[in-house]
């Protein structure tokens, strides 16, 4: 059942308070008065009785019927009481309203019954006679101390029912003057107590809403301005525990969100309680997922789930795992090394409330981890192979092959082919090293210079490996475009990209070396395009590293190093610029090299 509003409430209360005992009070008086009323009615019927008595006692003794008639007729003139004269066998002597011939003998009436006994006689019924109720009074009459008669006295209780009647009506208007006034007095008390309250109410309102600026006022009345005063005092406390919760928080969050490392922490259902934007960058989450979302809904990795099941279930800390994130069924999206660091997050008493992760990505560390032994493992390799071959062929020749011209002319010329390879390798990795200085001292050489002859000398140089493979070498360049650069480190770039275009092309194919200007960007791109195999996506970023070959004995084939693009990296950097490349397995490679095209501090070239 909805609860009713306290106004009605009480209303209600005051209402039936006023009215019922009025209602009673009416009741009482009603039936008081009606029995009062009775009570007189037989009293004067019953004196009024002995009157005529007095009057009539001679006649009744000598049955004078005609004279009592007559008297009986005379006295009742003007009044509404009906006077009835009996003689001792119950017959009527005299009647004031009838002929008493025509009546019957009253002798078993009750009230002449009573009489006769000596009594006064009261009995009320319906006369047949009259047609109407009746109230009957009769008493004995004596003459000379006999009984002599009975004189009946008689009133119709319409009469009586009449002045009731108008009484009932009095004491209805009484009781409904009542109940108005009772209505607007119990309407004007039940809201004086009610409003406060409901003053209180909207005020209890506002703060459960965190509205806390208005205070409540005070009422008028004791009691509900104590109230008032303590939920005052319990808004202002709540107000300072909230600002500290909330400074708090904000504290929390912040720190969370400049720390580099990912943060994730569940409840022991493992729902997420915080989780911090490192970590959602780590995951490659699309949106920061919403506290109380389940964390096996949003980080679908099996091991992170049993790894926070494990903490959540042992209450043991757990660090160095680490997982492998990215799309696994895709071979071209480039993977994440997460290092993972885990402990049971626990409450004031030490009670396990749920889990922390923190992790850290680790993929770059690992890779240089990995370069540095590969390149210590390549340059070896790469120095043995040659220099194996030398010390084989030099030991056949020592062990006598010396003697056989052609042959020694033959092992001869094997070892001089390796010590050039050697010597080239040496050379690669001196050009990489003094490059790498450059980039470091930041003594660039920078000169304003035309790049149509930079792509000449580039041409040039390639033409004999292009021709020998039929490959024509598309050149696309603005003839009067210039741009500040050092030309001996562009020029070698080039040509490292060409010469691999070249290598890794089939014949007859067409290489396409593009140079443009952006003038708005202040970029200048050289991009150098083949119709080779191509390179799949996640051996994009590897290719630049030193010594690092997809196809290794297809490269030593080549004559190549592994230096190569290496080189044209560290000359994108030293120029302030940058290498990539874009390209997929069947359809050709093109690389882009990137530098600024006018820099402040360059030098006019000499022509
Ligand atoms: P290399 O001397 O072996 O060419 P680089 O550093 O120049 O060494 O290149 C590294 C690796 O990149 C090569 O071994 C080759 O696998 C790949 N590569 C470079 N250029 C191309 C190209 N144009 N087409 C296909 N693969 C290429």
């Amino acid at each position: 059942m909805r609860p009713r509003k306290l106004v009605w409430q009480l209303y209600i209360i005051f209402i039936l308070t006023m009215l019922v005992p009025a209602a009673m009070l009416a009741w009482y008086t009603t039936v008081s008065f009606r029995d009062f009323f009775l009570d007189n009615t037989v009293d004067g019927l019953t004196e009024q009785a002995h009157q005529i008595g007095s009057h009539m006692e001679g006649y009744i003794g000598n049955s004078d019927r005609q004279v009592i008639d007559s008297l009986c007729k005379v006295l009742a003139k003007g009044v509404p009481t009906r006077f009835t004269v009996i003689a001792l066998d119950g017959t009527v002597l005299g009647d004031s309203e009838r002929d008493p011939a025509s009546m019957e003998n009253h002798r078993n009436r009750m009230e002449i019954i009573a009489a006769f006994s000596g009594k006064t006689g009261i009995s009320e019924r319906f006369s047949h006679t009259l047609g109407q109720t009746m109230i009957y009074v009769a008493v004995p009459i004596y003459h000379n101390g006999t009984r002599s008669g009975i004189i009946r006295t008689s009133l119709s209780t319409a009469f009586i029912q009449r002045e009731l009647t108008r009484m009932y009506r009095h004491i209805a208007l009484g009781l409904f003057m009542l109940l108005l006034i009772a209505a607007l007095v119990s309407y004007v008390v039940s809201r004086s107590i009610s409003q406060p309250i409901n003053i209180i109410k909207i005020g209890a309102q506002r703060f459960s809403s965190g509205d806390f600026s208005t205070k409540l006022p005070p009422a008028g009345c004791e009691e509900i301005d104590q109230l008032s005063a303590v939920l005052n005092e319990m808004a202002m406390h709540l107000r300072t525990s909230i600002n500290g919760i909330t400074e708090q928080r904000n504290r929390l969050s912040s720190v969370l969100s400049s720390m580099a490392e990912g943060v994730i922490a569940v409840d022991t259902e493992h729902r997420i309680i915080a989780i911090n934007n490192a970590a959602v960058q780590l995951f490659g989450l699309k949106e920061v997922p919403g506290i109380g979302t389940w964390i096996g809904e949003v980080l679908r990795y099996t091991k992170i789930n049993d790894y926070i099941s494990d903490i959540s279930d042992s209450g043991r800390e757990r660090s160095g795992e680490t997982i492998v994130v990215g799309d696994e069924s895709d071979a071209d999206t480039t993977e994440r090394l997460l290092q993972l660091h885990g402990n049971a997050l626990c409450d004031g008493e030490g009670k396990t409330i749920g889990v922390l992760v923190v992790i850290n990505d680790v993929t770059r560390l690992k890779r240089l981890e990995t370069m540095r032994s590969d390149f210590v493992a390549n340059v070896s390799h790469e120095l043995r192979t040659p220099l194996t071959s030398v010390k084989g062929f030099v030991e056949t020749l020592l062990s006598g092959a010396l003697e056989d011209k052609e042959e020694s002319r033959r092992f001869l010329h094997i070892i001089a082919r390796q010590v050039d390879r050697l010597s080239t390798i040496v050379e690669d990795l001196l050009a990489l090293s003094r490059i790498e200085e450059e980039a470091q001292s930041h003594t660039p050489d920078f000169v304003v210079t035309s790049i149509a002859d930079i792509l000449d000398n580039v041409q040039q140089t390639c033409s004999a490996k292009a021709e020998a493979k039929k490959i024509v070498i598309e050149r696309q360049c603005p003839d009067d475009l210039r741009a500040s650069l050092e030309p001996a480190l562009i020029e070698e770039a080039l040509i490292n990209l060409c010469d691999n275009a070249i290598n890794y092309s089939p014949d007859n194919a067409t290489v396409q070396l593009a140079v443009s200007a952006d003038h708005q960007s202040n970029e200048l791109t050289f991009q150098v395009t083949d119709h080779g195999p191509g390179i799949a996506a996640k051996y994009h970023e590897r290719i630049f590293e030193r010594f690092y070959r997809v196809d290794k004995a297809r490269s030593r084939k080549l004559g190549g190093t592994g230096l190569g693009l290496s080189i044209v990296k560290h000359i994108a950097m030293v120029h302030g610029g940058s290498v990539s490349v874009r390209s997929a397995p069947g359809s050709g490679s093109t690389f882009i090299i990137t530098i600024p095209l006018q820099r402040d501090n360059s030098k006019e070239v000499v022509e």
